[in-house]
C-alpha cells in the first residue's frame, strides 16, 4: 500500500503532536551528568526565508499566483516538472519532504530484509509506531525503523538521492528525531546497531575508575542491554525506571546526539549530490533541548505551534516561538497545531486565524497560508480544512505587496531575556511567563540564547550584554559557573532582573514604547538593519477580536509614542509617517516631536497596521 498523500500528512502531523509532548518529558527527564563533547558550531545562518515570504506547506499549484507563494515549505511534489512549473509562477524555494518515520511501505519494498533494520525494545522484540496502528503494507505493520541502522540509512540515503534528482532546492525531514524519540517511551533502542553505536561513545566517555565501578571489563564486547539484564533488570523495572538506571543519561545523550549528527550528515550528503547549498527545515515545534538540538543544522523551522483557537483571544504562545526562534536565529514558518484548525473548521473563524497571521508577520516570521490544513480531534481523528481562498489571500496579497517594509527589518529592544539550555534540561528556567508579561506590555525585547552541548554555538558574553540595558533570568535558574559568571557581570552592572512570581515590570523603568490604548494592541518596533536608508516599520495588531462574531473591533485615534533610544537615528530628523493598513488605502499622517521621543496618531487599527518612519 502506498500511503495517500493526504494519508502521510496526516501521519506526519500526528506525530509532531506526539514528538512535541514527548520533548518535553525529554527535556525533563535528561539529567546533565555527562561531560561536554567539543563540537563547535557556527549558527550564523544565510537567511532562506524572507519576513515577506508567502510559504505553503502542501503543494497547490492552481492557488500559488492567488496567494502570491514564493516558498514551498515542507511537502513540495517531488517532480522535475512540478517543481519546474512552481518556479515559473513565482516560487522561488520548493522544498521537498523525507519521512523518517512515515516511509515504512517504502522501506519494506526497498528490501526483503526490512526487519533487520527494524527498532528493537529492551525485551529484544520490533515493536510499531504507534499512530500508524491502523496502516499495513504487504500485510506488514508500520515497523518503527531505527534510524541508526546502516541498512534503513541506506534507504533513506536513496530517498535523498531521489529527492535531489528531481530539483528541489531545499530539504525537509519530518520526524527527523528518529530513533531518539523511542527511548524514553518505548523502551528503544537495543539493536545491534544501537549497541555498536553506544560502545563507540562510552570508549570516549567512560574513564577507568567509571568503568571499573560499573563492572564493565571489555568495553570491546560491551552490550548495554546484557549489561542491565545481568543486574537483574527486567523489562517491566527498565520502562519505569529508565531514568534513574546506570547509564542512563549516557544512553540518552549517545541517541540524541547520534539523530543530529545523522541529520547533518544527510543534509551534508545532499549538498555533495546537489553540488551546492541545500537548506534544510525539519519538523519541530522549538518547544524544548530535544527538540533545538537540532537547530545548528538547519535553516528555518517549519513546524506546529499552539494558537489556543478555542480562546478566541489573540494568543501569546506564538510569541514565545517567534522571539526564542529570533534568539536562535532561524525563521518560523509556522501552522497551528491538528486541534486549533479542528476547532477553526468546526466553528467557522476565519477572522481568527487572520490575527494568527498577522501576528507571525508582525513579529517577522511566517504562518503558512491556510489552503490546506490537517484537523484532528478524539472524536473525529483526522480531518482537513480548506482554508477558504476569499478569506485568506487578500491578507497575504497584502504582506507580498509590502515586501519592502516586512524584508530586513529586525525586531528591537533593549532588554534581553535568557533563555539558558542547561537550565531547561533540568526543568527549570522557563521563559514563556515572561516574554508574556512583555508582549502585553508592549516592552520590545530579545531572547539570548546560551546553548551547551546539546545547542553548541550559543553564548552570551558580556560584549553581548553591553547591548542591553537589563537583563531578565527566570527566579529558577539553574546556571553553570559559565552562566553565573555571566550573572554577576550584569548585577555588577546593575543590570540583572531576576524574574520572580509577582509584578516585575516595575523593575524595567520607563518602557520606550507608549500607546494610548495598551492591552488593545501589540506594537512590534522593527528597524531596516541594512541599506543606506535608515527606516522604521512599527507593527500594531489589534487584540480586540470579537469572538462571537468573528471579526476585529476596530481602534480609534490610537496614538502611538517611540523613544530615541529605539530610533535608528535621532526623532527630530524623522521625515515621513506612512499607515499601510490591511484593508484600507495608505496614509501619510503627521509627525510630532518632543523632547527625545516621537508621536504619531493612526486614525483606525482594524487587523493589522504598520507605520512605516523614513529619514531620508
Ligand atoms: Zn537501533
Amino acid at each position: 500500500m502506498k500511503l495517500h498523500p493526504s494519508a502521510t500528512a496526516a501521519i506526519v502531523s500526528f506525530a509532531h503532536a506526539g514528538l512535541t509532548r514527548l520533548g518535553i518529558i525529554l527535556g525533563l527527564l535528561c539529567m546533565m551528568n555527562h561531560g561536554v563533547l567539543a563540537r563547535a558550531e557556527d549558527h550564523s545562518n544565510p537567511r532562506v526565508i524572507r519576513h515577506s515570504d508567502v510559504v505553503f506547506m502542501y503543494d497547490n499549484a492552481d492557488l500559488y499566483e492567488t496567494y502570491g507563494c514564493t516558498v514551498l515549505g515542507w511537502a513540495g511534489t517531488r517532480s522535475a516538472e512540478r517543481i519546474a512549473l512552481a518556479h515559473q509562477r513565482g516560487v522561488r524555494l520548493f522544498a521537498v519532504s523525507v519521512g523518517f518515520r512515515t516511509e515504512f511501505a517504502r522501506m519494506i519494498d526497498f528490501t526483503p530484509d526490512f526487519l533487520q533494520a527494524a527498532c528493537r525494545n529492551y525485551t529484544g522484540e520490533t515493536f510499531i509506531v504507534p499512530w500508524l496502528w491502523d496502516h499495513k503494507h504487504k500485510g506488514q505493520p508500520a515497523w518503527w525503523f531505527c534510524t541508526n541502522h546502516p541498512l534503513y540509512r541506506q534507504y533513506l540515503m536513496k530517498r535523498l538521492e531521489e529527492t535531489i534528482a528531481s530539483g528541489a532546492d531545499a530539504l525537509h525531514i519530518d520526524d527527523y528525531t528518529g530513533t531518539a524519540s523511542a527511548v524514553t517511551w518505548l523502551d528503544a533502542c537495543f539493536c545491534s546497531a544501537c549497541m555498536e553505536g553506544f560502545r563507540a561513545y562510552l570508549k570516549t566517555k567512560l574513564s577507568a575508575e567509571w568503568q571499573k565501578e560499573l563492572g564493565i571489563t571489555d568495553l570491546d564486547s560491551f552490550d548495554y542491554r546484557q549489561f542491565l539484564m545481568n543486574r537483574g533488570i527486567t523489562p517491566e523495572q527498565y520502562h519505569k525506571e529508565r531514568p534513574r538506571l546506570p547509564l542512563a543519561a549516557e544512553f540518552l545523550d549517545f541517541q540524541v546526539k547520534a539523530a543530529t549528527d545523522f541529520v547533518a550528515e544527510y543534509r551534508r550528503k545532499g549538498e555533495e549530490l546537489k553540488g551546492g547549498p541545500l537548506p534544510l527545515a525539519v519538523n519541530s515545534g522549538l518547544t524544548g533541548p530535544m527538540s533545538l538540538a537540532i537547530t545548528p543544522h538547519v535553516s528555518y523551522f517549519c513546524c506546529e505551534v499552539h494558537h489556543a483557537a478555542e480562546s478566541r483571544k489573540v494568543p501569546f504562545h506564538p510569541i514565545y516561538v517567534y522571539k526564542l526562534a529570533d534568539g536562535l536565529n532561524r525563521p518560523v514558518t509556522s501552522t497551528a497545531s491538528g486541534g486549533d484548525w479542528a476547532y477553526i473548521m468546526e466553528n467557522n473563524l476565519p477572522g481568527l486565524v487572520r490575527t494568527w497571521a498577522a501576528l507571525s508577520y508582525a513579529f517577522g516570521h511566517n504562518l503558512m497560508a491556510p489552503h490546506r490544513q490537517w484537523c484532528y480531534t478524539q472524536k473525529k481523528g483526522t480531518h482537513w480544512y480548506s482554508g477558504p481562498t476569499e478569506e485568506y489571500a487578500p491578507l497575504y496579497r497584502f504582506v507580498r505587496e509590502h515586501a519592502d517594509v516586512l524584508d530586513d527589518f529586525e525586531g528591537v529592544g533593549r532588554i534581553a531575556v535568557l533563555y539558558d539550555n542547561h537550565s531547561q534540561r533540568l526543568g527549570k528556567g522557563n521563559i514563556e511567563r515572561i516574554t508574556t508579561s512583555l508582549a502585553d506590555a508592549n516592552w520590545p525585547f530579545k531572547v539570548l540564547v546560551q546553548g551547551d552541548d546539546w545547542l553548541p554555538g550559543y553564548t552570551v558574553n558580556p560584549k553581548t550584554l553591553g547591548q542591553f540595558d537589563k537583563l531578565i533570568v527566570p527566579e529558577d535558574l539553574e546556571p553553570s559557573p559559565d552562566v553565573q559568571a555571566l550573572l554577576d557581570h550584569a548585577k555588577s552592572q546593575g543590570k540583572l532582573v531576576p524574574w520572580s512570581a509577582g509584578d516585575n515590570l516595575a523593575l524595567l523603568g520607563h518602557n520606550p514604547v507608549q500607546v494610548s490604548c495598551p492591552g488593545a494592541v501589540f506594537v512590534v518596533p522593527r528597524v531596516k538593519a541594512t541599506g543606506e536608508h535608515p527606516a522604521m516599520a512599527i507593527h500594531l495588531v489589534n487584540r480586540q477580536y470579537d469572538g462571537e462574531k468573528d471579526r476585529m473591533i476596530p481602534l480609534t485615534n490610537v496614538s502611538l509614542t517611540i523613544d530615541d533610544s529605539l530610533l535608528p537615528e535621532p526623532a527630530d530628523g524623522c521625515r515621513s509617517a506612512k499607515l499601510h493598513s490591511f484593508g484600507k488605502e495608505d496614509v501619510i499622517v503627521a509627525i510630532k516631536l518632543e523632547a527625545k521621543r516621537l508621536t504619531v496618531t493612526i486614525p483606525e487599527i482594524d487587523l493589522w497596521t504598520i507605520v512605516e518612519l523614513r529619514w531620508r
